[in-house]
């Protein structure tokens, strides 16, 4: 199940990450082709700017090899933006009569004709209008002007784009280098995220798996008892409940037993679905621990234990006053099951700076250092057999934890075995 789990969060994680390394490459790309593209045309539009007041006689009254040889007023001569001459332009002179003056460079007829066809099409000869055009396998950008002075001439700058283009493409190339090693290196990646996502999950799955076993088995121990009383009860035909009632006690203890069990498994299962309601009201603390110790008296009795407290007045915290008095008897409860007949408990309640300190301190049979770090996990007792004589599930300590800790509390023990435990849970007053 995990396996598939991790497969699919794998590549759900992977196809993520490659759309939105393509989306990034793509977007670098159209960029940087823009870019470019908005410089030549500005830099074209720019240069234009250079012919526009020239005196166009110069053309007509010299000959071809003066104006070659001095092709003033041309952009040579107007060194003025160093980026302008880093991209290199040609340009074609034309007179009135569209018949070609001068030219830069030797183009070749193919691309003469290409370039000298735009100039019957008045659309191409304005200053918005910068001209594709694919003469041979290049790509050119032309702009044509028209400039009149005594006797009219067009001016066609001509950018060959292949420069750029094999930039891009060396960019494009690059890109697809890099992505390729990029998108395997993220394949990788993200197959270790998603087993790194899984190990929660499949803590918390197999924690679930526990819980629902242990439960079965803490259930199935009372149910054996009950099911031996009553077939104990049952076989004896003739004789009357008062006869049997050593069987239906015992039988209605462990109903007790596993109704006590049922509603602590029921809490657990509502605190890990976090659908339990936490009250946030102020609680009288020292009024509600004496309410508490008074309702446990008989149980004191009942063992012989030997009972002292010490209870400040007018303690008040905010919180969950049921769930208070359900941590006070837990703790106190324990302190009576692991006790000696006639051993002592100690319960005090006091304010310390900004904190309430309950302690709960017995004289019983103490737990051993190795148990010490596992008494507050779920089913954990130490004397399993002793646990279950009185009543204990293994759930107490695990639920006392939760419900100081919704308190923002906190709850430490000491122990020696064979002389005793104390439990100190430290509640801020938060009021
Ligand atoms: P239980 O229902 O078994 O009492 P708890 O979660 O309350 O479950 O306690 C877990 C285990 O910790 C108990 O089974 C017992 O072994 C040990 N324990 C708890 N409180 C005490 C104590 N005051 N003295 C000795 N052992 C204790």
């Amino acid at each position: 199940m995990f396996k598939k789990l991790e497969k699919e969060i794998t590549v759900h994680n992977a196809v993520i990450l490659i759309v939105s390394l393509i989306i990034f490459c793509m977007s670098v790309y159209i960029f940087t082709k823009g870019t470019i593209d908005k410089a030549i045309d500005k830099l074209i539009r720019k240069r234009i700017e250079f012919y526009r007041d020239m005196d166009t006689s110069r053309y007509y009254n010299n000959s071809e090899e003066h104006i070659r040889r001095y092709p003033k007023p041309l952009p040579q001569e107007a060194k003025t933006d160093s980026f302008d001459f880093k991209i290199r332009f040609d340009f074609i002179i034309y007179d009135d009569d569209k018949e070609i003056m001068y030219e830069s460079r030797l183009q070749s007829e193919e691309n003469i004709e290409t370039f000298k066809n735009l100039l019957w099409d008045e659309k191409n000869i304005n200053e918005e209008n910068i001209v594709k055009v694919v003469s041979g396998d290049r790509e050119y950008r032309v702009f044509t002007a028209y400039i009149k002075d005594e006797k009219g001439i067009y001016i066609q700058l001509i950018h060959d784009y292949e420069v750029n283009k094999a930039f891009l493409n060396k960019l494009l190339i690059m890109f697809l280098t890099v992505g390729g090693v990029s998108i395997a290196a993220l394949i990788l990646i993200s197959k270790q995220f998603a087993k790194r996502a899984l190990i929660p999950i499949k803590e918390s799955w197999e924690q679930q798996k526990n819980f629902v076993a242990d439960a079965s088995h803490e259930i199935r121990t009372p149910l054996a008892v009950l099911q031996i009383n009553l077939e104990a009860a049952m076989s004896d035909n003739k004789g009357t409940i008062e006869e049997n009632e050593i069987w239906l006690e015992n039988a209605m203890s462990e109903v007790r037993k596993m109704s006590e069990l049922v509603n602590e498994l029921l809490m657990l299962a509502r605190i890990d679905a976090n659908e339990i309601e936490i009250k946030n009201d102020i609680i009288d603390l020292s009024l509600l621990s004496h309410e508490v110790v008074e309702k446990l008296e008989v149980l004191f009795e009942a063992s012989n234990i030997i009972f002292n407290k010490e209870i400040e007045d007018q303690l008040c915290i905010k919180g969950d006053e049921a769930k208070i008095s359900q941590l006070i008897v837990i703790l106190l409860d324990n302190a009576v099951k692991y006790n000696r007949l006639g051993g002592n408990i100690f319960f005090s309640v006091k304010r310390e700076d900004k904190l309430i300190l309950l302690t709960i301190k017995d004289t019983g049979i103490g737990i051993e250092e190795k148990d010490l770090k596992h008494i507050f996990d779920r089913f954990y007792m130490v004397d399993k057999s002793r646990s279950r004589e009185k009543g204990g599930s293994g759930l107490g300590l695990s639920i006392a934890k939760w419900i100081v800790e919704i308190h923002k509390g906190k709850i430490h023990v000491e122990s020696k075995k064979d002389e005793g435990s104390i439990f100190t849970v430290k509640i801020p007053i938060n009021m």
